[in-house]
This record gives C-alpha cells, sequence and structure tokens, in this order.
C-alpha cells in the first residue's frame, strides 16, 4: 500500500514517475476516509487544496524540474502551528473560528519544497496535557490499541502517522509534546535544538521552552524534515543563525567509539520494568555495534518537573491573556460592558487544565509570590543546565526512557492533574536545557505496547542523535 510507505521511498517513485502526487494524495486522502472514524487524529481535512496542490507537483516533476525530497508527500500539522486560510484552532473553544491570515515559517518552508498538507492534526488545548485527551473538539485514539491514548500534546500528530493517514506530521515540543506521543504511537519524533527551528506562527505555550519538529515514520524522514525547517528566520529573534548541518550525511549507520551516557536516576523504580528492559536493551544494542556505554548522573531530575510546571505555567499565562474576545476567536455573546466580556469569554472558552495553568502562572508571577516560585524556579533552571553540560563534556549523547510508562487507557489519569504531570518526566529536563532529543520505537510491553528510547544530544547537536538514532534502527531495532 502506497500510504504506508516513508517519504524517502515515496520520493523515489514519483522521481522515477512510477506514481504521481496527485494519484499518492488520493490515496493519502482515502486512507483518511477509512481510518479516521476510527483515529481521529485530524481537526480539519484540507482535501481539495491538497489534490490542486498535488497536480502543481506533477507538473513540475513532467518538466523534469529538480524538486526536494518532500515534494508531493503528503503530511498534517499540529493545529497550533499557522497555517494561511486554513482553520488553526489549538483544539480550543477559544480559537473554534480562527483563520490565520498567514503561514508559519515551517509550514511556509514545507510548501516551498513542495510538502503537501492533507491537514491539521489533533492535540491537547494549547498544547496543555500528555494524552490529548484536553482536546475540546475531539478524543484521537492510539491506533496500537484504540481503547488507549495516543499521548499528547502532539496525540493527532503521532496518531495520524502511526495510523498511514500522512506520512510525516509536525508536533510542537514545550515539554516532551514530541517525543512522548510519538513512543506511545510506535514512531520517531524529534525535538530540536531551542532556536534552531523558527516559532514564527506556532501559537505560543511557553515560549523560552516551545520547539516545532518532526514525527516521521523513520529516522531518515526525521533528518529530511528536520533540513527542510530548520535554519535562521529574521521573523523569529530566538532562531539561531548558526548553519545547519547536513543531517543526512550524519546517517552513516556507524556509531562505533561515541559515548553515550546512562544517566541513572532515569531507571528507577518509577519506570515500568517492561519499559526499563526495552531501553537497556536498546542500550547493549548500541554495546554491541561499538559504542562505549558511560554511567552518569544527572541528580536535578528531582527538581525539573516543579521547575517545567513553574515557568511553563508562568508564561502560559502571560502568552494567553491575548484571547480576551476583542480582535478575533471565540466572544461570549450579551455582554454589558468591558469587564464582564473578557470574563465570560476566557471563563466560557477555555477548558479547565488551561485554567489551572494560568492561575497557578499567575500566582507564581505576584508579588510575594515570584521569589519564592518562579525565581526561584529559574535557579534551579541554571542548575538543571549545569546538570547536563557536566555530563556532555565525557559523553556524545545521553540515552533514557522517553516515559516512564506506556500509553494508558482513556481517563486513567485525567482525574489527577498530578499523575498526568507526573508522567512527563523523563522529558521535560530537555526543554529546560534546550537541548535536542530524538525518541524512536525499542520494543513493546506485555500488551503490546510500544516502547520508546529517548536521545539527548548537546546544544546543536541535532546531527548526533538523528546518526545514533539510524545506527540503532539498522541494527534492526527502532522499526515499526
Ligand atoms: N505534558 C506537558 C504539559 O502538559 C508538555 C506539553 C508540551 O510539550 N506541549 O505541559
Amino acid at each position: 500500500m502506497l500510504y504506508t510507505l516513508t517519504a524517502h521511498d515515496l520520493s523515489e517513485k514519483l522521481k522515477s514517475r512510477e506514481i504521481s502526487a496527485a494519484e499518492l494524495t488520493k490515496a493519502q486522502l482515502d486512507r483518511i476516509a477509512k481510518a479516521e472514524p476510527e483515529v481521529e487524529s485530524l481537526l480539519t481535512v484540507t482535501a481539495e487544496e491538497a489534490i490542486k496542490k498535488a497536480e502543481e507537483v506533477d507538473k513540475k516533476l513532467a518538466r523534469g524540474e529538480a524538486v526536494s525530497p518532500l515534494a508531493g508527500i503528503p503530511m498534517a500539522i499540529k493545529d497550533n502551528i499557522s497555517t494561511k486560510d486554513v482553520r488553526t484552532t489549538c483544539a480550543s473553544k477559544m480559537l473554534y473560528n480562527y483563520v490565520p491570515p498567514y503561514n508559519a515559517t515551517v509550514a511556509e518552508r514545507l510548501f516551498a519544497a513542495d510538502a503537501i498538507m492533507i491537514g491539521k492534526a489533533n492535540m491537547d488545548e494549547f498544547a496543555m496535557g500528555s494524552s490529548t485527551e484536553n482536546s475540546y473538539f475531539k478524543k484521537t485514539k492510539n491506533p496500537r490499541n484504540t481503547a488507549h491514548v495516543p499521548g499528547g500534546s502532539s496525540g493527532g500528530s503521532a496518531a495520524a502517522v502511526a495510523a498511514d493517514e500522512a506520512v510525516f506530521a509536525l508536533g510542537s515540543d514545550t515539554g516532551g509534546s514530541i517525543r512522548q506521543p510519538a513512543s506511545f504511537c510506535g514512531v520517531v519524533g524529534m525535538k530540536p535544538t531551542y532556536g534552531l527551528v523558527s516559532r514564527y506562527g506556532l501559537i505560543a505555550f511557553a515560549s523560552s521552552l516551545d520547539q516545532i519538529g518532526p514525527i516521521t515514520k523513520d529516522v531518515r524522514d526525521c533528518a529530511t524534515v528536520l533540513s527542510v525547517i530548520s535554519g535562521k528566520d529574521a521573523k523569529d529573534s530566538t532562531s539561531l543563525s548558526s548553519d545547519v548541518p547536513d543531517y543526512l550525511g550524519a546517517l552513516t549507520g556507524e556509531c562505533k567509539g561515541m559515548r553515550i551516557g546512562i544517566p541513572k536516576e532515569y531507571f528507577s523504580d518509577a519506570v515500568d520494568p517492561d519499559v526499563r528492559r526495552a531501553v537497556l536493551d536498546a542500550a547493549k544494542a548500541y554495546e554491541a555495534m561499538g559504542a562505549c556505554l558511560v554511567e552518569c548522573t544527572l541528580p536535578m531530575l528531582d527538581y525539573a518537573l516543579e521547575t517545567y510546571y513553574l515557568i511553563s505555567s508562568a508564561e502560559a499565562s502571560s502568552n494567553l491573556a491575548r484571547y480576551d474576545g476583542v480582535r478575533y476567536g471565540f466572544r461570549a455573546e450579551g455582554c454589558k460592558d468591558l469587564e464582564e466580556l473578557f470574563l465570560r469569554t476566557r471563563s466560557e472558552g477555555f477548558g479547565q487544565e488551561v485554567k489551572r495553568r494560568i492561575m497557578l502562572g499567575t500566582f507564581v508571577l505576584s508579588s510575594g509570590y515570584y521569589d519564592a516560585y518562579y525565581k526561584k524556579a529559574q535557579k534551579t533552571r541554571t542548575l538543571i543546565c549545569r546538570d547536563f553540560a557536566r555530563v556532555f563534556e565525557n559523553v556524545d549523547c545521553i540515552l533514557t526512557p522517553t516515559s516512564p510508562c506506556t500509553a494508558w487507557k482513556f481517563g486513567e489519569k485525567s482525574a489527577d492533574p498530578v499523575q498526568m504531570y507526573l508522567a512527563d518526566i523523563c522529558t521535560v529536563s530537555v526543554n529546560i536545557a534546550g537541548l535536542p532529543a530524538l525518541s524512536m520505537p525499542c520494543g513493546t510491553d506485555a500488551a503490546g505496547l510500544p516502547i520508546g528510547v529517548q536521545l539527548i544530544g548537546g546544544r546543536l547537536r541535532d546531527d548526533v542523535i538523528l546518526r545514533a538514532a539510524y545506527a540503532l534502527e539498522q541494527n534492526g531495532k527502532g522499526g515499526r
């Protein structure tokens, strides 16, 4: 089946004219029609635009023009990434009718590379959550077992790729939202170094942590998508001006001599035994390939969750202040004055989890509590960064589980927010330190649900983790 193939396989077929882009897009839309009633990964399907774009790509191919490796490849974009003239909701009632007048830089770059957007992916409201159950619109199912959540907050993006509804997808990762759903759905997901990929047009959750990245069927596709979306953007002042390395060139299949850190804090009893076994098996596979495993320690992990939830909520409370019903989005009807308009718009427009974060964030930023919470979290942030810097003096990358557990059943954690937050323990430190990290499949648990291994790299060493991930995949580990 065409829709089961990777982008690099499809690209070969397109370039040799064995298939046409229009044919591929139609096959993809048929697949969506079949899988979507069960999986519900997409909030909007852009069928007409996709077919039109595919026909344009076919014309380019017919003229023998040089095309990008993503030309003609159907993909989905998370619904917090702005797409011109296509509804972008953040899975919130607050933005149920919002149609951006411009494209996010990442969307612009994918379109310029002739990738074909087939739809916008479901997510936790404003990217807050770990299961996609916080979407205002629908519950996305895990395609590996539909009684289980797909992870979150990019659950729609990961489920779309796992269910073959898209060849690849973009997600956003503030504290694990690309890596954890990729791990739960058995696909590859990468959060690049902070600043490598432009955030222009990404609807902000926590600006100092947010980063956009690829969710793909294999590591080669991940490297390809990253090459297309990364690099300096004058529209994002936090985007880095450093040159983009040759990510595809990093995929040698070799990892001999690579030093891989195994931090003991990530293998405690809090991690499911099945997860620990599969991730340590991946470590052993590296050793067998000639890499060197180095025991290391990241003691500040104890403070990572608190630091993350304080900083991210503080930033969210400020970023979400703009939704007031005045300029765009949802507006409460029949208000008698401005104050009632603000109050009712925000009360009715935001879901429970978003309100919880706004309240927590406003609290930790308020005078009297700022020093005790927000400032302390910033200090801990520095200590977490130093922890990583010390370990990276001696290793090339760090190997950990992506999540302490596999995908849970619907409703299992949604009654207790702290239980939900605890599930983020393995991913949040990476965002706090601005480092690149990738999750790839490394086995399944007793129930057959996917397990993900996380590879963390030094700052701007996105190429190193891609190299390590590719070597593991070539070794027969990490396939879907
Ligand atoms: N689960 C985390 C949260 O709820 C991470 C979300 C994200 O990365 N966007 O904040």
